[in-house]
């Protein structure tokens, strides 16, 4: 366990409950205690209650009950820990640092989500620029306009020319680092360092909090090989142990309760702009036991 009882009692004590059940149910006050209709299950008489006296929410008619965190990871999809990090920053509660390694390894992780996540803003607006015509061009063929584009971040890596490489520089991010964020290939036989992805559609990965971590990639030559390909696995990402479209689709799954698993990205991106936004991909392998842990969660 990372956190102690006593920061949990802590940040509990800071939070609001009320405001923030209220936030997804409306609620009225009978004496000291707020009530609702049970956003679990289906009623028109209120039966579940909200006490910010003793910190806890407790349906009478299905039994659903718990604290503040336990209320982001029933109507959020949070995992316990992300929910003591959203609702600590909410309420001003600093969370202790570990120990300087973790420290280190975590700093450094930070700095290569920015890398990353530079690499998807440059990715999406060369798609928009004349050299990502091509990419525009197939998106339309498959009946995906610009407003699908920006929903998924989509993105086009240019051809050849090391753009990206460049681009990054100009942001003062190191080499090594552009490596290590599985975004330019090392030289080799004397020859330099290359932009890992070119020529093709990108699809920003993201992580279970939405953060972008990697990219999937599809070749826009007709006869290129492999036609899709991932970004390699980094300390930010593992293509066994993520989904596409998790962080967006789990809130959405909490709600449909169910799951939908398609074969590729496109396929998720098809199934959101009809409305179905719970759907994921496995990322380019078949489904492993890591990515069903996450759909079961
Ligand atoms: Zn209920």
């Amino acid at each position: 366990m990372r956190y102690g009882e006593g920061l949990l009692e802590e940040i509990r004590r800071r939070t609001d409950l009320v405001a923030l059940v209220g936030r997804r149910v409306k609620l009225i006050r009978k004496g000291r205690v707020m009530w609702g209709c049970c956003p679990f299950h289906a009623e028109k008489s209120p039966s579940f209650k909200v006490e910010n006296e003793r910190r806890l929410y407790k349906c009478f008619g299905c039994g659903k009950g718990g604290d503040a965190f336990k209320w982001l990871t029933e109507t959020e999809g949070l995992s316990f820990p992300e929910a003591v990090e959203k609702l600590a920053a909410e309420v001003g509660v600093e969370l202790p640092k570990w120990s300087p390694e973790d420290e280190e390894r975590e700093q450094k992780k930070k700095s290569l989500y920015d890398i990353v996540e530079l690499a998807a803003k440059f990715y999406e607006e060369q798609l928009f620029e004349p050299a990502g015509r091509e990419a525009r061009e197939y998106l339309k063929g498959r009946g995906l306009d610009g407003a699908a584009a920006k929903q998924f971040r989509l993105g086009y890596s240019p051809g050849g020319n090391n753009a990206l490489i460049g681009y990054l520089a100009a942001h003062n991010v190191m080499q090594d680092d552009m490596i290590a964020a599985g975004l330019a290939r090392p030289g080799e036989d004397g020859r330099p360092m290359r932009d890992f992805f070119y020529n093709r559609l990108m699809f920003p990965i993201g992580d279970g909090r939405g953060r972008i971590v990697a990219f999937g990639a599809r070749a826009l030559e007709a006869d290129a090989k492999p036609k899709y390909i991932n970004s390699g696995e980094t300390s930010l990402f593992s293509k066994g142990s993520q989904l596409y479209n998790f962080a967006t689709a789990r809130a959405a799954a909490i709600k449909a309760g169910t799951i939908i698993v398609a074969e590729g990205y496109m396929d998720v991106i098809a199934l959101a702009r009809a409305g179905f936004t719970h759907a994921v991909a496995p990322l380019g392998t078949a489904m492993t036991e890591d990515q069903l842990h996450l759909l079961w969660r």
